[in-house]
């Protein structure tokens, strides 16, 4: 084999060394010396990434007394990331709209904004994310924007930016970063919005455990898998597809994928809602979200009674999910109800199971389309600070 052109492996050690110091910063401030004893990078070194990153108002000096750790001697100078020094643009096409946020490295959100799309075609949800982005970048001030991450339901592959299809939008094989990038001249990664949120959960939480499995409930049941702190995306962009998934013992309730009782069509926001419908306690015309309210105390009560159903269904599931990928921790995101409905959900997923429930708010998934950036950006820092390139 052909040894490695000399640029492409420093440029690889440049990733690999300033990755590194970056993600400790993240965790809490530190002073150069103490940057390389962790990360076993040798000091001269240190001095000149973090020049680099200085310069490029990545990272600020910050007062002596906020140092961690203790050395003997001249206290060190204290290193933190600058909260506006870089930020990432995430943007989220939903179902009725899209939304953009701003955000620093260390979490700061800085700006927000969305626009409508509601049954528009791709092209069209292309420019509003276009035209969004483009007003929260000239807002926040567009040097300081290191790129943007979108998200969005559905199968996506990260490695072309395409959404290979989206039952919710009713797309399929629609180039999404490529016109992003071009328009905006910036750096675009994307991937599915539950593949954003267990990032999010990476980037935000410096104790977040190594593995994780996330499933995310809606009118959908969708999933997403970390391995070793890096998200298994699978051969063919489908890791985490969890809606066709048998469940032992259904009604047989058919399901579009010609077989009947996957997962999907017994245990999503949709799922109760049809048979909610067919009791009576919801009108045809309603939609998947009305499974949390109900007209008459009858219709409430029934509602109740199909969630708690529905809460230990997909515990279960998610319990044998889980018993063959045993993940440090798993979490069912998305709403579950009361309180005591995500409990039985929980409860079903197993007893000596590490689990939680994430009720997933809005800014939450902005956070998780930024965050899609910022683990490039962490993985690959010499593709956006032109210093560390010197
Ligand atoms: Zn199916």
């Amino acid at each position: 084999m052909p040894p490695l052109p000399t640029t492409s492996l420093n440029r690889s050690v440049r990733d690999r060394n300033a990755g590194a110091l970056l993600r400790l910063l993240l965790r809490e401030p530190m002073g150069r010396k103490e940057l390389a004893r962790r990360t076993g990078i040798s000091l001269t070194t240190m001095t000149r990434l973090t020049a680099a990153l200085l310069e490029a108002g990545v990272l600020e000096e910050l007062p002596t007394r906020t140092i961690a750790g203790r050395g003997k001697g001249r206290p060190e100078i204290p290193l933190g990331i600058a909260p506006r020094g870089r930020l990432a643009v995430g943007v989220q096409i939903r179902g009725d709209r899209v939304t953009a946020a701003a955000y620093g490295l260390s979490g700061l959100r800085c700006a927000a904004a969305e626009t409508p799309h509601h049954g528009s075609s791709p092209e069209q949800a292309v420019a509003s994310a276009i035209g969004l982005a483009k007003e929260l970048i000239d807002k926040v001030g567009p040097e300081r924007v290191a790129g943007v991450g979108v998200s969005t339901g559905g199968v996506v592959d990260f490695e072309s930016g395409t959404l290979l299809s989206s039952p919710q939008l009713g797309w399929s094989d629609v180039p999404l970063r490529e016109p992003l990038a071009q328009a905006l001249g910036l750096r675009v990664v994307m991937d599915t919005s539950v593949r954003s949120l267990a990032v999010s959960r990476l980037w935000s939480d410096p104790t977040a455990p190594d593995s994780m499995l996330v499933v995310f409930v809606a009118g959908i049941v969708t999933s997403a898998l970390v391995l070793d702190r890096q998200l298994h995306r699978g051969r063919s962009a489908t890791a985490g597809t969890v809606a066709h998934t048998p469940v032992a013992d259904g009604p047989g309730q058919p399901c579009s994928c010609g077989a009947v009782d996957c997962l999907e069509v017994l245990a999503s926001d949709r799922a109760v809602q049809r048979v909610a419908v067919r009791e009576g306690w919801l009108p045809a015309d309603s939609s998947w979200d009305d499974i949390y309210a109900g007209e008459s105390q009858a219709a409430r009560d029934g509602l109740a009674r199909l969630r708690r159903d529905r809460a230990e269904l997909l515990g279960r599931s998610v319990g044998r999910i889980a018993d063959f990928l045993d993940p440090q921790e798993t979490i069912v995101a998305g709403r579950l109800g009361t309180a005591a409905e995500a409990r039985l959900c929980l409860d079903a997923v197993g007893a000596n199971r590490p689990v939680r429930h994430w009720p997933v708010t809005d800014e939450d998934w902005d956070r998780g389309a930024a965050s899609l950036l910022i683990d490039d950006y962490l993985t690959r820092p010499t593709c956006y600070e032109a210093t560390l390139s010197i």
